[in-house]
């Protein structure tokens, strides 16, 4: 992900992998050249991805251009997804994401952005003490008649009598440029995020405008969710910093 700037550190999810083993192929010479344009080694060693199709991913990386997650070499889009995946996902035969989809990590990346405003929104909507808040981790769900494959990350709350809240955030594998916002069964809306607009223009705004588009986009995901809470009679909570953001933020400079 797009804080992984150096690939020395070796990027392991406990649980499954060795460290050491990790540790070794950081570092390890391969007889491949790398993929990353201007680099012009010949110690890559290729990205292990392999998607539920058996597509794999044919690039090579260095040591210093490759991520190793759980003893495995990966480019850095499909590190991204594999840390985006539940842990012990990986390597039990579990179908894994298309080659080309972006669904896992996007969804993954903006539900760490907004959790702690999620969790804040959805504590502030139900008052009562005895309330719980459940988090689910990203995991594939099937939408519509046509069952399209969506990687969704949800937040749940239950209170004593069983009523229940969902929020949930969900990318489609065949629409990977959007994030569908869904309070309960319904998606209330669905936003593009500043980054992915700004690759499609082939835009490289100031750090600056990035940083403030990046805000606006996280305030107005969180304006929609109050939208899907008032649907489903929930009474708007007053959280700070929250604004109703219906205008159009993802405008290009
Ligand atoms: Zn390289
Ligand atoms: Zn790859």
């Amino acid at each position: 992900m797009a804080s992984w700037s150096r690939s020395r550190q070796p990027v392991i999810i406990p649980g499954v992998g060795s460290e050491r083993g990790a540790a070794l192929l950081v570092d390890l010479a391969g007889d491949q050249p790398c993929t990353q344009p201007g680099c012009g080694r010949t110690t890559g060693l290729a990205c292990e991805y392999v998607d539920r199709r058996g597509h794999d991913c044919r690039t090579a990386w260095c040591p210093d251009h490759r991520l190793v997650i759980d003893g495995r070499v990966y480019c850095r889009r499909h590190a991204g997804v594999v840390s985006a995946l539940p842990v012990g996902y990986v390597g039990h035969t579990a179908p894994m994401p298309d080659l080309e989809t972006r669904a896992p990590s996007l969804v993954s990346w903006v539900a760490r952005e907004v959790d702690a405003d999620i969790r804040q929104l959805l504590l502030a909507a139900l008052s009562d003490h005895r309330v719980q808040l459940v988090t689910d981790p990203v995991y594939l769900v099937f939408i519509g008649c046509d069952r399209r494959r969506a990687w969704e990350r949800a937040w749940k709350l239950v209170d004593h009598s069983g009523q229940s809240l969902r929020i949930s955030l969900l990318v489609e594998e065949c629409a990977d440029a959007e994030i569908a916002v869904r309070v309960n069964a319904g998606i209330v809306d669905r936003v593009t995020p500043p980054w992915i607009v700004q690759r499609l223009h082939g835009s490289v705004p100031p750090p600056e405008v990035d940083a403030q588009r990046r805000k606006d986009f996280n305030r107005r995901l969180l304006g929609i969710i109050h939208r899907g809470m008032e649907r489903e009679g929930y009474r708007r909570p007053v959280v700070a910093g929250v604004r109703d953001a219906a205008e159009p933020v993802l405008q290009r400079p």
